[in-house]
């Protein structure tokens, strides 16, 4: 199962800019997934599996992002799905720059339910840290984090830290630097600004 699912990935290898404000020396293309929602299919079911132990009752994902994904498991779980919207903070720099909130109509709704974070892929793990903050305001309780992908330990840290399960259908080692500690920028290679995660 693990080798089929890379081959719905297109890889790219550079000196990349995350939204999270990470830097990386590789890069995933994802929009091709839902085009082969047929082969994906299997994948979804195994992602709802491991989240059902979890004891959750409402699916989130961030909208651009792995929605999709969540209403497909939440759909598979028979649960509720939500999803987060993406807000840029003007002038806010640094690590984690992008906000992610439940739109108004569907904050009271998700109160006091036990919340699956769900993303097509995880790395730096910025819109699903953003969705988890907004999911606590909300006053609901996340409890896990669930991804096809999971690109190095960094999701994993901050699952570990907010008492949060990680399931992850397909997980690599991934090379992710602050922009301080990149060695690609030390070595004076020109960044490319990349959009969602
Ligand atoms: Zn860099």
């Amino acid at each position: 199962m693990q080798n089929e699912i890379t081959s719905l990935l297109v890889q790219r290898r550079g000196h990349f800019q995350m939204e999270s404000g990470y830097h990386s020396e590789m890069w995933f293309e994802l929009e091709a997934l839902f085009e082969r929602e047929e082969e994906l299919r299997p994948f979804v079911s195994e992602l709802a599996k491991r989240l059902a132990s979890h004891g959750v009752d409402a699916v989130c994902g961030p909208m651009a992002g792995g929605a999709k994904l969540a209403k497909l498991t939440a759909a598979e779980l028979g649960v509720e799905y939500f999803f987060t919207e993406r807000t840029e903070q003007p002038g806010r720099t640094g690590l984690f720059p992008i906000n992610y909130a439940l739109p108004q109509e569907l904050r009271e709704s998700v109160r006091g339910k036990s919340v699956a974070i769900v993303d097509d892929a995880i790395s730096a793990g910025s819109a699903v840290r953003g969705s988890y903050a907004d999911i606590l305001a909300c006053g609901a309780r996340p409890v896990a984090l669930g991804a096809l992908f999971v690109f190095g330990d960094v999701a994993a840290q901050f699952a570990q830290e907010k008492g949060l399960a990680l399931e992850g259908i397909w997980g690599m080692s991934f090379g992710m630097w602050k922009p301080v500690d990149c060695p690609l920028c030390k070595l004076g290679l020109a960044v490319e600004q990349v959009a969602a995660r």
